[in-house]
């Protein structure tokens, strides 16, 4: 199994589960505290800080498109909805042109949310949509993220959950939060090495221990050597940082409830809102084909695919 694979495998588990809760629609049972329902004032102060927290990443990512423009309505109302239509039509209205105004909110919300795990997981679904509905999300704003996700009590795979179907990044993400520290580690190579750094490395290292060197030795001894062999060339391809499927992107169907292999021009759904929609002509543009309804990202990756796949056939 590729590292990339093992990485990410098993830690989208419940992603499109509460998917539903997750996107907003089925949402609102869940703001339930100790006390009981939480109160309307409560609601409605998360769902300003909100705002102006889409507002504050924005801001980090300095730009404000028509792209910013209708993610962020699209989500206000999506919160609203999760928080059980505490806002009037009229007064969301009036809040969008508001949020300008309203400073320093990611901090404020994230402990306000974090006694609701599944509103916590929500609002960073929200922000990861923001942040990447028009462009990469800048450094300042991956690193908002990160620490709301944490200030919010997300655990890091959480944290990666909510951004996979937005951000391609991702995957770079989980792979620089300890995979990438323990590969570099196995190679004897510092963190930041460079790609011929690591590439040296690995030649290096598979002198050393590549079974062919080691036929006239002890069996126990040769396993060991074996075994070492194949963590350094994991923790080579790990670095590598290569697609493993050398571009095959992967998306969802329209014409059946299928994950299948995306090709420029194709038609296929979106996978969060299933609209209906053509990938790009060109094959280099598929990759960052969004949504342009809920912004996610239309295509796959091969572990995500076939984590989808399983779920919806039950295996390959
Ligand atoms: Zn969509």
């Amino acid at each position: 199994m590729k590292w990339r694979g093992k990485a990410i495998g098993g830690s989208f588990g419940s992603i499109f589960g509460p998917t539903g809760a997750l996107i907003g629609a089925a949402a609102g049972h869940y703001l339930v505290d100790r006390k009981g329902r939480v109160s309307k004032k409560d609601r409605e102060r998360i769902l300003v800080l909100t705002a102006g927290a889409l507002h504050q990443i924005t801001q980090a990512n300095n730009r404000f498109t028509h792209l910013t423009d209708q993610a962020f309505r699209g989500i206000l109302e999506q919160a609203n909805t999760a928080l059980d239509n505490v806002m009037s039509h009229y007064d969301l209205l009036y809040l969008i042109a508001q949020s300008t105004h309203i400073p320093g909110c990611l901090g404020k919300l994230a402990p306000a949310v974090r006694p609701y795990p599944e509103l916590s997981r929500a609002a960073a679904t929200w922000f990861w949509r923001i942040a990447a509905c028009d462009a990469p999300p800048s450094p300042a704003a991956l690193n908002m993220l990160e620490r709301f996700g944490h200030s919010a009590g997300l655990t890091p795979e959480q944290i990666l959950q909510a951004s996979l179907l937005y951000y391609r990044g991702a995957f770079a993400i989980a792979q620089s939060n300890g995979e990438r520290e323990k590969a570099c580690a196995l190679l004897g190579v510092a963190y930041n090495a460079g790609n011929d750094e690591i590439k040296q490395a690995f030649r290096r290292m598979s002198l050393k221990y590549h079974p062919d060197k080691h036929t006239g030795l002890d069996p126990d001894i040769r396993k060991l050597t074996a075994e070492r062999f194949s963590q350094i060339k994991d923790a080579y391809e790990l670095l590598q940082n290569r697609s493993d499927d050398g571009g095959e992107w992967f998306a969802h169907s329209c014409q059946a409830p299928h994950i299948v292999r995306a090709a420029p021009g194709m038609p296929v759904s979106c996978y969060i809102c299933r609209t209906p929609q053509h990938l790009p002509q060109a094959a280099d543009m598929i990759s960052e084909a969004h949504c342009p309804l809920c912004q996610a990202l239309l295509v796959f990756e091969k572990p995500l695919a076939e984590h989808l796949l399983a779920q919806q056939t039950g295996g390959f």
